[in-house]
């Protein structure tokens, strides 16, 4: 029987690790990733890489909150294999400062280490009511993608530079794609201790799409984290980056039920904010499972 042609549009971290649990659920299948930017140009590489739901979606807490739990589970699992140093996951704990929530988030059961900051610890962060403390993953994102993307072209799957004006650009007989849509947005901030540099960041503003450094938004980063951490006062600046959060108001992951039936099907995976590395693997899974069934639903009309 002839392969099922699947293209999976994007090379970011939604994309590639899609890509893959296609791969993983669908023996027979040529897999091709159209992307106009790859590893270490995409958003992906340029984020903080760290697992925490942020800027996700509050009526859809439930399974972001799902999503954010298996992808914890998955990068564990990664973290605990002989893989881990070339994937680029490390295991990191803290404290994530809250401004607005002061409630503990629906996934603080499951996550290693989890607590609210007592009194007394916040009393050395002036400014800061409330505060927790647990552990997580600080991916090394062109550390793991460049690892997908090797698994990727092992298992046979194949990569297509391009720009897509619009998804009809890939017609029928293929069966789906993804569409990465660049939506933006925007105040945190976080200090993350990496093994030799810390990453300070962020600014989450709504509706800016400029993608150059903004002298501002870097003074104004560096403002914060001082009152945090005093002793950044002497550190070197090695680099700034500034990139957009595709952020929507849900998450779309979903069968494309609108589009005509000879062209392509599509599964949509896109939107993910500020939380991409946070829920991706959750997502792929789905959207695989989502490919599945269109895949069954043709066979079954044959
Ligand atoms: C400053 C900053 C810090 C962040 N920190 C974190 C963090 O610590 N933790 C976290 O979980 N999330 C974080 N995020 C969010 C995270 O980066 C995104 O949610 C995630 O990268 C989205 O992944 P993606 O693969 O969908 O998008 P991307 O990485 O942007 O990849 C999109 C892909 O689609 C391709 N593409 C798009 N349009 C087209 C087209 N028309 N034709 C062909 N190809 C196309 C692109 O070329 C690219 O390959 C941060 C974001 C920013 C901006």
């Amino acid at each position: 029987m002839k392969p099922v042609r699947i293209a999976v549009v994007g090379a970011g971290a939604v994309g590639l690790s899609t890509a893959l649990c296609i791969q993983d659920r669908i023996r027979n299948c040529d897999v091709h990733i159209i992307a106009e930017k790859f590893s270490p140009s995409t958003t992906s590489d340029g984020s903080a890489g760290l697992w925490t739901p942020f800027l996700v979606p509050q009526d859809q807490i439930d399974i972001v909150t799902r999503w954010s739990m298996d992808t914890y589970r998955y990068l564990l699992g990664l973290f605990r294999s002989e893989t881990a140093y070339r994937d680029g996951v490390q295991l990191i704990s803290g404290f994530n400062f809250c401004q607005e929530v002061k409630t503990d988030p629906p996934w603080c059961k499951d996550v290693i280490g989890f607590r609210r900051l007592e009194e007394e610890e916040l009393q050395d962060y002036p400014g800061k009511e409330f505060g927790i403390f647990y552990t997580a993953f600080t991916l090394d994102v062109p550390s793991l993608l460049s690892s997908y993307m090797r698994t990727f072209r092992d298992r046979g799957g194949f990569v297509i530079p391009k720009k897509l004006k619009s998804l009809q650009e890939v017609k029928a007989p293929w069966i789906k794609h993804f569409y990465i849509d660049i939506d933006r947005n925007n105040d945190v901030t976080y200090i993350l201790p990496g093994i030799e540099t810390v990453v300070l960041g962020g600014t989450a503003q709504d509706g800016d799409w400029n993608t150059e450094d903004d002298q501002a938004d870097i003074d104004g980063i560096m403002e914060r984290c001082l009152k945090v951490m005093p002793s950044l006062k002497d550190s070197k600046r090695q680099g700034a980056w500034a990139g957009l959060r595709p952020y929507r108001e849900s998450v779309r992951l979903e069968i494309d039920r609108d589009t005509d039936n000879s062209k392509a099907k599509i599964v949509h995976n896109y939107g993910h904010g500020g939380a991409g590395l946070t829920i991706f693997w959750g997502c792929a899974n789905d959207a695989a499972a989502l490919v599945v069934d269109l895949v069954n639903s043709r066979k079954s009309k044959i």
